[in-house]
C-alpha cells in the first residue's frame, strides 16, 4: 500500500474498544515518516474479518486504503470538505482495490464494497457524514 500510495505514514494499532474504526491525521508521530499517522482500530480489524464471507477479510486492506487516502489528501491538499472528503477516500479506496485485483486476484470486490455500503449514514447534519450507503457502495 506504501508503494502504492507512494506514502509512508506511521502506523499504530489502536485500542478502539468496541468502536471499531481506523483514524488517520496529519500529525507527525516520526519523522522517518513524515506524511502523517493511521491509527488502526483492533475492533476494526476484528469486526471486518468476523464479516467476510470469504474468510479473506478483504474488506480490510479497502478500509486501510481509504485512511491512505486520507493522507494523500493531507499532503497534496484536495480542500475537499465533508462528505466530499470521505468519498474522495472511498473513490482512492476503489482505485487500490482494482491495483490489489489485478496484482494478487484475490480480492473479494462485492465483500468490500459491501463493507462500505455498511459504514455509510444518513445523518447530513451530523459531525461526520461520510455519505450515503449507496454512494460508498459505488
Ligand atoms: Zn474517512
Amino acid at each position: 500500500m506504501i508503494k502504492k500510495f507512494g506514502l509512508p505514514p506511521t502506523m499504530f494499532y489502536l485500542n478502539d474498544s468496541n468502536n471499531p474504526n481506523t483514524y488517520a491525521t496529519s500529525r507527525i508521530s516520526n519523522q522517518n515518516f513524515p506524511d502523517g499517522t493511521v491509527l488502526i482500530g483492533f475492533s476494526l480489524i476484528q469486526q471486518e474479518c468476523l464479516h467476510s464471507p470469504s474468510g479473506t477479510c478483504s474488506s480490510f486492506p479497502i478500509v486501510m486504503a481509504h485512511e491512505f487516502a486520507h493522507i494523500a489528501d493531507f499532503k497534496y491538499g484536495t480542500g475537499l470538505t465533508g462528505k466530499h472528503k470521505e468519498l474522495f477516500g472511498d473513490y482512492l479506496a476503489g482505485c487500490f482495490m482494482y491495483f490489489r485485483e489485478v496484482e494478487f486476484k484475490s480480492t473479494f470486490v462485492q465483500e468490500a464494497a459491501i463493507s462500505f455500503f455498511q459504514k455509510g449514514n444518513h445523518s447530513f447534519n451530523g459531525p461526520v457524514h461520510y455519505g450515503i450507503p449507496q454512494q460508498r457502495y459505488t
